[in-house]
């Protein structure tokens, strides 16, 4: 016994010659909501050298307090850990025509016209991607004759999401799309009920169409981009899929202290074999999960299928959709050629992160993924199902066993009613099955997939405990998950697909100092008020990047 006396007394004297320094920052007189393990609930938070350095009562942190910490008084404001976003390709916006706003037809058609009467003879006109029909009191989509009506003459092109265009007479005739053109392997053009091109292209059909190129991505255009997720309450994203051109501009504003929130980055080659993937990784230079806390490259997205409109699906689409029954949805990349590309990413050291929607991309994903685990075994590695809308039962032991995360988005909220015109009612309300994925024992991390879908996770929140949505109503109310389930979904569970749960996503001493301050107690709010609540404030590794003015 006497020598645990000793060996205690030597500790605390070595604990008073190496008093911490002060902390940097404390925030008192607030409701903290931890996200530990336990959940537990704190009033105050000391902060030093951008990690938390102790969490408790305001009395314990106060003592923490020296001549130079800042104070913030929380007023009783709720304190949750810094909110992330699992799939986000950007936050909006461009140079095209902005419809993020309009609510019915008429409104995008006006935005449309505006764009067309400033335009000389012969200009496209070209829209952002941050939209949806679902959005719209029409929940239709403009079609080629809509469009006519405002631009008779100047080709217009509506981009929507990342996987449909939709045309005018003009955009037709100037791509030489006709009735006469052949379907391409992996899209779809899209006729009305009279077997005219309606304008609609999907997926790889888009390839018929050339749009004048985006103005290129630069350092201040991804500052204001961060900013904007700042203020809605992130501080940690992964881009599922972007460019080796990003990673670099990334890594200069990393080495230039522009960075204001966290990012993991997926890459997308487009390679479509073992040997491009295996070329492209060799000339990008990156090695899988190189990085640090501000800046990490998590694997590699494939995609095997299309979206709202594409999913690959078992059963056919509703109808008028489904023709006849003919119609399973976009089938982008094929089993063979994707099994071999997944096969040679495991051999190589990548993780994987493939988008599948439907129930027939995610067995040629289970598939795909079973044949590299059977070479070399990818259990415990965190590989995921990007978007995962409608498993199937059969799937989940298969998932299991390959140890398999789930990154998904809250796509039902903005889309609901689209969902069950293409899909039909019951298969719409089964989408992004949360209650179904955590029941099953799953861990599932949360986002938007923005611009498809809007950014704000305060609506991923929402959404995921109510299913209500924009504009049709609750769908599928047995998927409901619990306020706290849905908190760990947008911290803590994030953390975890890209290995980081040890550094971020919840409030805990000797973690990064990743923090939003809300008006409400989201735990005991009414629900719409998780939705409707603005962010107070934001901060990122112990600094304030957001404070509402
Ligand atoms: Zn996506």
């Amino acid at each position: 016994m006497r020598s645990v006396f000793v060996a205690v007394g030597a500790l605390l004297a070595l604990a008073a010659a190496q008093a911490p320094a002060p902390a940097d920052t404390i925030l008192v007189n607030g409701h903290v909501i931890t996200v530990d393990a336990r959940f537990s609930i704190a009033q105050a938070i000391a902060i030093r050298g951008g990690r938390f350095a102790a969490v408790g009562t305001d009395a314990d942190i106060r003592k923490l307090a020296g001549p130079g910490t800042q104070t913030i008084d929380l007023h009783g404001d709720t304190v949750i850990p810094g909110l992330a976003d699992d799939h986000l390709h950007d936050a909006g916006g461009g140079p095209g025509v902005d419809l993020s706003r309009a609510r019915s037809l008429g409104d995008v058609l006006a935005a449309i016209g505006e764009r067309v009467k400033a335009s000389r003879a012969g200009d496209i006109v070209v829209s952002n991607s941050d939209w949806h029909e679902a959005q719209l009191t029409e929940h239709r989509l403009p079609y080629r004759s809509d469009l006519d009506t405002v631009s008779p003459n100047n080709p217009v092109v509506l981009v929507r999401g990342g996987h449909e265009y939709i045309l005018n007479s003009a955009a037709l005739a100037k791509w030489h799309i006709t009735r006469e053109t052949s379907q391409p392997a992996g899209g779809r053009i899209t006729r009305d009920a009279h077997g005219e091109l309606n304008g609609e292209l999907i997926d790889r059909a888009k390839a018929l169409v050339q749009l004048p190129p985006s103005p290129p991505l630069t350092i201040d255009g991804l500052v204001a981009q961060h900013r904007k997720l700042n203020a809605a309450g992130l501080t940690s994203i992964r881009y599922p899929g972007a460019s080796i051109e990003q990673y670099r501009l990334l890594q200069q504003m990393e080495q230039r202290g522009l960075l204001t929130i966290r990012v993991n980055q997926l890459l997308r080659f487009g390679a479509d074999n073992a040997v491009a993937m295996r070329d492209a990784i060799a000339r990008s230079g990156v090695t899988p999960d190189e990085g640090d806390d501000w800046l990490r490259i998590g694997g590699m997205k494939l995609a095997v299928d299309g979206g709202f409109e594409g999913g690959w699906m078992r059963e056919p689409y509703a109808e008028p959709w489904g023709e006849h029954g003919a119609f399973f949805g976009v089938n982008t990349m094929k089993q063979a050629a994707y099994t071999e590309v997944v096969k040679e990413l495991n051999r190589l050291g990548w993780r994987v992160a493939t988008h599948a929607v439907g129930d027939a991309a995610i067995d040629e994903v289970l598939t795909a993924y079973e044949a590299a685990n059977a070479e070399q075994s990818i259990r415990g590695r965190r590989w995921t199902i990007e978007h995962g809308f409608v498993p199937q039962p059969d799937q989940f032991p298969r998932m299991k066993a390959l140890d398999l995360v789930i990154s998904a988005q809250d796509h039902l909220y903005l889309a609901g009613p689209s969902l069950v015109n293409y899909w039909g009612a019951a298969r719409a309300g089964r989408t992004t099955p949360m209650r179904t994925y955590l029941d099953q024992g799953f861990v599932v991390a949360g986002g938007t997939d923005s611009a498809v879908v809007p950014y704000p996770p305060l609506w991923v929140l929402y959404h995921f405990v109510s299913r209500d949505t924009i504009s049709g109503g609750v769908m599928g109310a047995d998927q409901r998950i619990s306020r706290k389930e849905a908190l760990q979904v947008e911290t803590i569970n994030n953390a975890y697909v890209t290995f980081e749960e040890r550094a971020k996503g919840s409030i805990e001493p000797g973690k990064l100092a990743d923090l939003v301050e809300l008006p409400e107690d989201i735990l005991s709010c009414p629900e719409k008020r998780i939705e409707q609540m603005r962010i107070t404030m934001t901060m990122v590794g112990g600094r304030i990047v957001y404070r509402r003015p």
